[in-house]
């Protein structure tokens, strides 16, 4: 009937925890504000299946980080004619296939991209099968400044950029103003909406209610030098002369095991708390009066929410590169790579500079957009509206198994 829910399906890739964030908060949003009126599938493409050259996807991802280089050279050369390799043809051919097994399992009306490689194959499909006008297609663009060109394509209904220099780069690769909305980058409702006191938060969190905290991470897999860093402020926010501490360090290491328990094996002249994955990120920044990370978009954008300054140590070169001076040239924070000079400006802004960690404070929370994921699930519905889906997919959707050519 006419007031069936409707079914939004989102694409994503877990690789490192920004995308998978995205695609949770939008979900979320969906729920706070519409309820039943849709239901929203998370599909992870990686997800299982079996056989090259995907088989594992997240783990190459981690590989690939780690093997910088290697990295920098996949990101660039799959730039401008990305599918013209034969390792892309074949993410392509791979891709197709799942997009039309999601497409046949939840009967999307909606299908939201959250991946730089998914528009391409999904809207292709789409069109193989028909449905491009019945189906809304958008993508929800997680980087925050520069951004890989694939997450461009001319045949969205809606792109929604994160930040002006995204939109800009949009409209060069011949996007429409139309179709182009600038809300900021989606958070988990959670975080965004939470009301939270640092007083209170400390207690719960058995952190010292009076000393200065910093917090130190490095995204979802606990990467960059956090060790190093770690190390340097156990010195440097010890007052040797007063022998007491002027600092507290709270290190959240994600799923990286082997961070943790190393850290975990040293000892400390200052109050440490190091912990593995995190659920409630929100709570540990609300408790907080900085951070140190590596680039991620999605602790970036969380930090601005809590008006944190960040020490941005890392990134991983391509996609995290513009990070930098969208923190930097905003004046939220700063970048340095040695863990020494990260450790004694930590020092000084628990100290002397503690105006310049105020001004730097007021700088994030002007940059913040917490309301970004319900702006953004709002227009959706908007869209859905003005665009009348009225009709489910047709059951008729080919049940053969095909396999495309990616230049058809
Ligand atoms: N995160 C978390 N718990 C942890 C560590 C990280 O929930 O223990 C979240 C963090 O809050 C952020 C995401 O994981 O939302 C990391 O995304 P980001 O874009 O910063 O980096 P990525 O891990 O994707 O490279």
């Amino acid at each position: 009937g006419a007031n069936r829910a409707k079914n939004v399906l989102i694409l994503m890739s877990d690789t490192g925890g920004g995308h998978r964030a995205s695609a949770e908060a939008i979900k979320d949003a969906f729920r706070i504000e519409y309820g039943d009126e849709y239901r929203v599938f998370v599909k992870d493409l990686c997800k299982d299946h079996a056989g090259w050259p995907l088989n594992n996807m997240e783990s190459s991802y981690k590989f690939m980080v780690r093997h910088v280089q290697l990295w920098k050279v996949a990101f660039h050369t799959t730039s401008p004619k990305w599918v013209h390799s034969f390792y892309l043809a074949a993410l392509a051919s791979f891709y197709a296939k799942k997009v039309e097994a999601g497409l046949k399992k939840y009967k999307p009306d909606i299908i939201i991209s959250v991946h730089p490689l998914m528009q391409h194959i999904p809207l292709w499909v789409l069109k193989w099968q028909g449905l491009q006008n019945r189906v809304i297609f958008v993508t929800v663009i997680t980087d925050l400044n520069t951004c890989h060109p694939t997450w461009f394509h001319a045949n969205v209904n809606r792109c929604y950029c994160p930040s002006e220099e995204v939109a800009n780069r949009a409209a060069l690769d011949d996007l429409q103003p139309s179709q182009i909305r600038v809300f900021g980058l989606p958070i988990r409702p959670s975080f965004c909406r939470a009301v939270l006191v640092k007083d209170e938060l400390r207690k719960e969190l058995g952190l010292d209610p009076e000393l200065p905290a910093v917090l130190l991470m490095g995204g979802g897999e606990g990467m960059g030098p956090v060790k190093k860093t770690a190390r340097a402020l156990g010195e440097s926010l010890f007052d040797k002369e007063h022998g007491k501490p002027i600092g507290q360090l709270i290190v959240i290491c994600g799923r990286n095991k082997t961070l943790s328990s190393s850290l975990q094996a040293l000892e400390w002249k200052v109050p440490v708390k190091i912990r593995g994955f995190e659920t409630q990120m929100e709570k540990w920044m609300g408790a907080c009066d900085c951070i140190i990370t590596k680039a991620g978009p999605g602790t970036i954008a969380e930090a601005l929410i809590r008006g944190l300054p960040i020490i941005l140590n890392d990134f991983i070169p391509g996609q995290e590169v513009g990070n930098v001076p969208y923190v930097v040239d905003n004046g939220a924070g700063v970048f340095s790579k040695s863990p020494k000079e990260t450790a004694s400006l930590v020092a000084r802004w628990f100290g002397p500079d503690s105006e310049e960690l105020k001004k730097m404070s007021e700088n994030a929370l002007k940059l913040a957009q917490p309301e970004a994921v319900f702006d953004i699930v709002r227009d959706i519905h908007e869209l859905s509206r003005e665009q009348g889906v009225i009709s489910q997919i047709s059951s008729s959707l080919t049940s053969s198994f095909f396999i495309p050519s990616p230049e058809a």
